[in-house]
């Protein structure tokens, strides 16, 4: 498995702007997230304080960053990455379908929206999971429960359909779902709580409750604390030096991850910043492996 410089997780304005400078600055990099980027910067109607680009619509201003992305060479990798494990000299970053491998990481997540249920964290890897593909095949001919908290993950239902007896389908969004597999049932409810009982895992909405072997909690993003053991946080914030290190080495942050004010410029800064501490840091590691 080759080991990049440098991976950065996500691919908002935090996340194109660290690629943009560690690529400047020669490093090998593996950039995962979205090709469309950043859902925030898209549903942005104009962004009227970003220097240069005076009231840019924000799917101009994403359509500008990928043109520049591709004009420095720099290839998006569509995954969702589920945990980072610091290694001694290097992290593993597990991701839905492979994983990889990298000697500094940026985290450019964006921030979560929205808290974890009640239970929902404490019930992670017994009965609750946040990826598909990695955990699908422990459920067998099971009964599973998908939170959907997007339209891409009724691809990820469907998958589910195929390998498990039934799939209880329970959208945050307004669109209606559309799926070929018969056994999906589509519940309506606003999620509330997720509970253990009698070896089942029962998702709690206001109007009912589903009980099932295992409930998939399915968004854009982890919260920091579940994507890197050990990381200090705050609340749903990286806690960042200024810097953009965090407490463990050869680990950076940028952009909403590490607090308000959510900004696109501000997110840029960071990136850019970020990635010039994970250069330093690689030639301070390059001296000591010597
Ligand atoms: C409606 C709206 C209007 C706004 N208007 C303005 C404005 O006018 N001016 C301004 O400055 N700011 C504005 N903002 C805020 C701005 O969009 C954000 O501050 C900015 O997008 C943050 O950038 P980021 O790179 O930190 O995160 P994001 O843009 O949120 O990007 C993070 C990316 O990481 C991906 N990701 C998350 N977790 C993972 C994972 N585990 N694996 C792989 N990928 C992952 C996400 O899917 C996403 O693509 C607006 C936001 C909204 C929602």
């Amino acid at each position: 498995m080759s080991r990049y410089d440098i991976a950065i997780i996500g691919t908002g304005p935090a996340g194109v702007s660290a690629a943009l400078t560690a690529k400047n600055r020669n490093k090998s990099i593996l950039i995962i997230g979205k090709k469309e980027l950043s859902n925030k910067v898209l549903k942005s109607h104009k962004i009227l304080n970003y220097p240069g680009l005076p009231d840019i619509a924000g799917e101009d201003l994403v359509a500008a960053m990928r043109k520049h992305l591709d004009s420095m060479g720099i290839e998006i990798t569509e995954e969702q990455v589920t945990n980072v494990y610091a290694m001694g000299d290097y992290f593993a970053l597990q991701c839905a379908k492979e994983m990889y491998e990298a000697s500094t990481v940026i985290i450019a997540s964006g921030v979560m929206q929205g808290k974890p249920l009640p239970g929902e964290e404490a019930n992670l890897g017994r009965g609750v999971s946040y990826c598909a593909t990695c955990d699908a095949a422990l459920y067998k001919g099971k009964e599973t429960t998908v939170l959907g908290y997007s339209r891409k993950e009724e691809e990820e239902a469907s998958f589910l359909a195929e390998l498990t007896d039934k799939v209880y389908y329970v959208p945050t969004y307004q669109e209606d779902p559309e799926f070929s597999p018969d056994n999906i049932e589509v519940i309506r409810g606003i999620p509330k709580e997720i509970r253990r009982e009698d070896n089942k895992s029962v998702l709690v909405l206001d109007s009912r409750e589903v009980v099932s072997d295992v409930v998939f909690v399915l968004r854009d993003s982890v919260s920091p604390g579940q994507l890197v053991p050990g990381l200090e946080t705050e609340g749903a914030h990286i806690k960042t030096a200024r810097d953009m290190s965090t407490n463990i080495p050869g680990l950076f942050a940028a952009g909403d991850i590490t607090g308000t004010p959510y900004q696109d410029a501000k997110s840029v800064g960071e990136g850019n910043v970020a990635a010039l501490t994970a250069v330093s840091y690689l030639t301070e590691l390059a001296k000591k492996q010597k």
